[in-house]
């Protein structure tokens, strides 16, 4: 069974106080805490193993690039994906969606194509194509999720036309914590030959995810919301759409050869891989993946679905807090608000005096925000290290705020 206090006691922070309180840290959805072996990797590095990658030939350089490179390797299984040339390094899920749009779509798409995108989705996974949109004529197809957030084959079928070249969405809503069920939607998109870009940033945190077995043509995700360094992602790409693609960032490391009038280009991966990279922060990436990759994911996820489904039935008791899609089959991330009486950052900051850390705002998703009918909601978003206590906390701290605003 999942040891939740053994797991604590690999994140030095969760024991530090907050306004005087043990911190409750609910704000996952946005960053996750870092464990020992993460912050140890990252001061390994500096400490003993430090220089640039891909260009010395002196020792520390072949140290560096190797335990660098070797990340690729712990990507490449994480996700499932069978080459390294698949596995690029990027800052995080928008640069890898920026990437997509300008190194596949740019190229492949022409006035009057189509996207269908979500409404769900991140603003990472929105703006690229409102780049591609205003630059080419691309038309934009939104999708509005269900009462429980969800999005399906159906609905996407509903929105497909001849003119639909690729649909873009999320795997786990961040605002919701809907899963959506990707692989049965890839694989009807391979049929159709329309290309799928799925945004992987929550999901990754949770579920195993394998790309072969989704069939999807990109999958990103962040590497600080995986309990890694910030500055670091991974975009995958099916290597069949590698050939489709052109460089997007130009500069050191992604060419062959360059003269005054002329340049030649390194493969991919490193053709999407321009300037020095955060060497020690893919490396602590790695730690990250090695972390997670050393629990027993199935008992993670089911300690996961325990804490969830406590706090949706201790929220659902406050009958006075408006629930924006609670749904069974959502999975750690709640958003709420409370109606006229207080806006969602009076409840953040009174939770905030009880050591509780939440989100407020619109989560990066103004359409969804739109969609909904509220400016902004509270979202507390769980990890693995989250406890029952931590949970009675909030909701306490949730009765608190109803009898200071009423
Ligand atoms: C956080 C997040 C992103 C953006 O990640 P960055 O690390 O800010 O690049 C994109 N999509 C979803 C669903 C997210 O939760």
């Amino acid at each position: 069974m999942f040891d939740v206090l053994k797991i604590r006691e690999e994140f030095p922070i969760l024991d530090r106080k907050v306004n005087d309180k043990p911190l409750v840290y609910l704000d996952n959805g946005a960053s996750s805490q870092k464990p020992k072996a993460v912050i140890e990797a990252v001061k390994n590095c500096y400490e003993n193993e430090y220089s640039n990658v891909h260009r010395g030939l002196h020792f520390l350089s072949n140290l560096a690039t190797e335990k660098f490179e070797a990340v690729r390797g712990k990507a490449m299984s994480f996700l499932g994906a069978s080459d390294h040339d698949e596995i690029i390094f990027t800052s995080g899920s928008t640069e890898a969606l920026n990437l997509v749009s300008y190194a596949w779509a740019n190229q492949n798409l022409k006035a009057g194509d189509e996207i269908i995108l979500s409404t769900l989705e991140h603003h990472a996974n929105i703006v690229p194509w409102h780049f591609l949109r205003s630059r080419k004529g691309i038309k934009l197809v939104w999708i509005d999720p269900s009462e429980s957030g969800q999005i399906s084959l159906n609905m996407i079928e509903e929105k497909i036309s001849s003119r639909t070249k690729m649909v873009c969405i999320t795997h786990m809503s961040n605002v919701f914590g809907s899963i959506i069920d990707v692989k049965k939607i890839c694989n009807e998109l391979k049929k159709r030959n329309i290309v799928s870009v799925l945004d992987g940033s929550q999901a990754v945190v949770h579920l195993e995810v394998d790309v072969e077995s989704i069939g999807c043509d990109f999958y990103t995700f962040t590497g600080h919301k995986l309990f890694g360094p910030t500055g670091t992602g991974i975009l995958y790409v099916n290597r069949k759409r590698i050939a489709e693609m052109e460089p997007f960032i130009g500069g050191g490391e992604m060419i062959r050869d360059v003269s005054k009038d002329n340049v030649t280009y390194n493969k991919s991966p490193f053709l999407f891989e321009a300037g020095t990279p955060g060497i020690a922060e893919i490396i602590g990436l790695g730690a990250a993946i090695d972390f997670v990759q050393s629990l027993d994911r199935n008992s993670v996820l089911e300690y996961e679905k325990l804490i969830t489904n406590y706090a949706r039935t201790e929220l659902e008791k406050l009958d006075w807090l408006v629930k924006h899609s609670f749904h069974k089959d959502n999975l750690a991330i709640f958003s709420f608000s409370m109606e006229g009486s207080a806006h969602a950052h009076d409840i953040a900051t009174i939770l905030d005096a009880n050591g509780v850390a939440v989100r407020s705002g619109h989560h990066c998703a103004q359409p969804l925000m739109n969609f909904i009918g509220v400016p902004a909601t509270c979202r507390a978003s769980l990890a693995f290290y989250n406890t029952r206590e931590e949970i009675d906390t909030l909701i306490e701290s949730l009765r608190k705020c109803k009898k200071l605003f009423g």
